[in-house]
């Protein structure tokens, strides 16, 4: 029989601890903003937080850079007193049916294998997750919000190329970078 390591964690329960959403700092794609914005009506900027490499451990993810009029940042969602702004005051999410696909996959790191199969499982080590070993997990399921996360995130990041290349255009010619607004308009969100 063939040993999956970390198959333990299809066992995995979240136990609403809440701090997920108030500790790490979640990437978004423009997809994300899209279906947010639908629900909530906001502007884009209300979402959205830009952070410096001294704001994120990615620096082994430079895809995820955009260069804007301020400098090269990262997109994610943004944080008000100690938490995402979404977080409820009882550790609930108040979008959960439009959150993210990254609140969704979390903290489940997985790879398969080219037949699909589940080759190994890990738990994304970004915060205090207070699980428990009890719960019940679709492979399926995983492997959908994996592919999803995947292709969302890699078609984010050709945009992101695209419109850096457009700033570095900019800068031969001797303008200025372009701003998150403009960005956003870019992105059409
Ligand atoms: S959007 Fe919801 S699930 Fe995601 S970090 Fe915010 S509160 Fe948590
Ligand atoms: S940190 Fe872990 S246990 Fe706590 S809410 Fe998030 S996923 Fe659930």
């Amino acid at each position: 029989m063939v040993v999956v390591p970390g198959e333990k964690y299809l066992k995995f329960r979240c136990t609403g601890c809440g701090n997920c959403c108030k500790d790490p700092l979640l990437p978004l794609t423009d997809s994300d903003i899209r279906r947010i914005k639908r629900h909530t009506g906001e502007p884009s900027s209300a979402m959205v937080r830009w952070v410096d490499r001294n704001g994120i451990d990615m620096d082994d993810e430079p895809e995820a850079f955009v260069v804007l009029s301020q400098g090269k940042r990262v997109m994610v969602l943004r944080h008000e007193a100690g938490g995402c702004r979404y977080l409820g005051a009882d550790n609930r999410c108040t979008i959960y049916n439009h959150r993210p696909v990254g609140c969704r996959i979390f903290p489940f790191d997985p790879s398969f294998t080219d037949d699909g199969k589940l080759r190994r499982l890990k738990l994304i080590d970004a915060t205090d997750c207070k699980y428990e070993l009890n719960g019940e997990n679709d492979i399926a399921a995983i492997k959908e919000l994996h592919a999803k996360h995947a292709s969302t995130t890699l078609s984010y990041q050709a945009k992101v190329a695209k419109w850096n290349e457009r700033q570095a255009e900019r800068k031969k010619s001797g303008r200025k970078a372009q701003s998150a607004a403009d960005f956003f308009e870019f992105l059409g969100v």
